[in-house]
């Protein structure tokens, strides 16, 4: 592998990704004294996080009473009990003030009339342990929370003594006996080997939505860390888990933020009927995204979709006041506008459930380290290796993410994992040599497919994987979808070894950056598949029909599921289990028990 140039570093942390959850670890790590790096394929101000749209949730009762302990409850309710409760109650209770922390590092919030930051309902979010009302808990910047939010963090990650490697392609981890000891990447402007040192790696590197072929998440959200942890020997979490929300535009997938039905949206559907009342008597349209989505994918399936094909739903705010409208959802008036050309103020939006987050992921414990099965310990932290973000499965989330619950998740774990990087390293201790070796897992991978001279382009691959991903692993999935799906996405898996690369430079290879991608994500949907097809029971976003209760006898447990299929192997899953943390971490709230999730 000597044909390719390698500069080396030496850090005491290296971050990549530099969304919410990169920007806010690279800060924490800096922070701490020690020696931080953070690498990102796009410009940070890029990332994904920079499109969420509805808000942060945080207990800080400006609009109506709240408590963590209620943010608690409902997160766990939410997750459908999968939801590890002890990293629940460390994030509702943190949640508060790392909102402060925004609005003091100068984030524009919405603000009330007494000048407090503005708070919206969301979904599933409620008052007094899911006894009372809606609770206004979702800290807004009108509809570009994450706009905000990103450029706030960029802005003061700019203060601390940090080094970023922007435009610059992960492409693995290095890894001896068990434990991490960097990371090799790719610069794309001038094809040059990056390979870092590192006495910890912080994986920030976001979700995996582009396995699907309608998804509201940015073209680069294609899990490049999940893989390389896959790719490292280690297991993914909960991966047959994935969010549709309620809605995305029709056509287009792009958002209209739930903070649409937080402001007093609601859907219909060919009837002119506010069904969500049938569905969910309380909560109606602001019942959780699963519930929602369903409920959606029920009316079309019943022939009550709305348009010349029946297979979309209407969402209303054209009942609400301009004003409103103006200041609270200026963004998403403009998107209608743009891509279903809809003036809000007159016409519904047509919308369908499209893919918006990956609850699966990196498994950690609440202090953001790796965790894997060693030695019959469930929680056994892989040493040097922590992720954050959606990458990331703590698991606060569980089986269904409530809305507005993953900005908070950046922040509260970016921060915790900034100050366990602290207590846990010293600043320059000095790092062994690594092996040899170190950079050939990389580099191979690389090679191979930089020359790749296969028949079948990678955007034909992409697409066949994401329309299996769409049709067989969706919002209903049945013992025959599934086996079917497993058949054609071992399939698309298979066919990566006839796949053609063009250009074979090193100099802005959009080509191959693609590929590499799209190698990422097939690894990615084949374990999602094999893991929905393997969890016989209906929990949070994983409806599956022939197993249509929640079994929590055989099933409240966590997938753990390793990918084998490297080398021609045939894209082999092999599945195991980790128990869901039933304990909570003070003696301020107790488990909260499961019961029938209603809304
Ligand atoms: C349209 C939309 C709206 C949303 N609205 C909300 C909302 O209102 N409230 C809410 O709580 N959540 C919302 N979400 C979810 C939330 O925004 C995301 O889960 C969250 O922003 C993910 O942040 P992250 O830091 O983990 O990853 P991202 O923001 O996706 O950043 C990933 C980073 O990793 C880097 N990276 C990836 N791969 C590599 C690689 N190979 N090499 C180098 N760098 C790499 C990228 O450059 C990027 O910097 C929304 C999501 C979407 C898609």
């Amino acid at each position: 592998m000597s044909a390719y140039k390698i500069i080396d570093h030496t850090y005491d942390v290296v971050v990549v990704g530099a969304g919410g959850a990169g920007l806010r670890t690279t800060m924490g790590a800096a922070n701490q004294g020690l020696k931080t790096a953070c690498i990102t394929k796009v410009f940070p101000t890029r990332s994904h996080t920079v499109a969420a749209q509805g808000g942060i949730a945080a207990s800080l009762g400006n609009m109506g009473p709240d408590h963590w302990t209620w943010h608690m409850y409902d997160t766990v309710k939410g997750s459908d009990w999968l939801g590890d409760q002890d990293a629940i109650e460390y994030l509702c209770r943190e949640a508060p003030a790392a909102v402060i922390e925004l609005e003091h590092a100068g984030m524009p919030f919405s603000r009330t009339k007494e000048g407090k930051i503005y708070q919206r309902a969301f979904g599933g979010m409620t008052q007094n342990m899911g006894e009372g009302p809606a609770a206004q808990r979702t800290c807004a910047a009108a509809d570009r929370t994450g706009h905000a939010m990103l450029h706030t963090l960029y802005q003061q990650s700019l203060k601390y003594d940090a080094d970023f490697f922007v435009e610059y392609f992960a492409l693995d981890l290095i890894m001896e006996d068990g434990a991490c000891r960097g990371v090799v990447a790719l610069c794309m402007d001038d094809g040059s080997i990056h390979r870092f040192r590192a006495q910890s790696v912080v994986l920030a590197t976001g979700g995996y939505g582009r396995a699907y072929f309608s998804a509201t998440s940015a073209h680069t959200c294609t899990g490049d860390g999940n893989a390389m942890v896959l790719r490292a020997g280690l297991p993914l979490q909960d991966m047959e888990f994935v969010q549709f929300h309620p809605t995305g535009i029709y056509g287009a997938g792009v958002l209209i933020t739930e903070g649409a039905r937080g402001e007093g949206g609601y859907l219909t559907n060919s009837e002119g009927e506010r069904f969500m009342e049938r569905y969910a008597p309380h909560a109606k349209d602001l019942a959780s995204r699963d519930v929602v989505s369903r409920s959606m994918a029920m009316e079309i399936r019943e022939g009550r979709g709305v348009g010349e094909n029946k297979d979309h739903i209407f969402l209303h705010l054209d009942h609400l006041d301009p004003n409103v409208l103006a200041e609270r959802l200026p963004g998403i008036t403009e998107t209608a506008k743009t891509f279903a050309g809809v003036d809000l103020t007159r016409q519904p939006v047509p919308v369908v459930p499209t893919v918006h987050y990956n609850m699966g992921g990196i498994p950690t414990n609440f202090h953001g380290e790796v965790v894997t099965l060693r030695d019959g310990n469930p929680d056994a932290v892989v040493p040097g290796l922590f992720a954050v973000g959606e990458a990331a499965c703590v698991s606060v989330h569980g089986a269904n993410r409530l809305g507005s619950n993953s900005l908070i998740d950046l922040v509260v774990f970016g921060r915790a994992a900034g100050l366990r990087l602290g207590e846990i390293l010293k600043a320059n201790a000095p790092q062994k040599e690594l092996p040899k070796d170190s950079a050939d897992l990389a580099l191979a991978r690389l090679d191979h497919f930089r020359n790749a001279q296969g028949n079948t382009p990678t955007a034909e691959i992409r697409l066949e994987m994401q329309r299996t991903m769409q049709a067989d692993c969706a919002v209903f999935r049945t013992n025959r979808t599934l086996a079917e799906g497993q058949a054609k996405i071992d399939a698309v898996y298979k066919k990566m070894e006839d796949i053609r690369v063009g250009d074979r430079s090193l100099i802005w290879n959009s080509d191959l950056v693609e590929t590499l991608e799209l190698d990422n994500l097939v690894s990615q949907a084949v374990v999602t598949m094999h893991c929905a097809a393997n969890r016989k029971e209906s929990r949070g976003a994983h409806m599956q029909e022939d197993y249509p209760d929640r079994d929590d006898k055989n099933w409240m447990k966590h997938t753990a599921s390793w990918f084998e299929g490297w080398g021609g192997k045939g894209g082999a899953v092999r599945i195991d289990y980790r128990p869901v943390h039933d304990f909570t971490l003070t003696d301020e709230i107790s488990y909260i028990k499961p019961k029938a999730r209603v809304y």
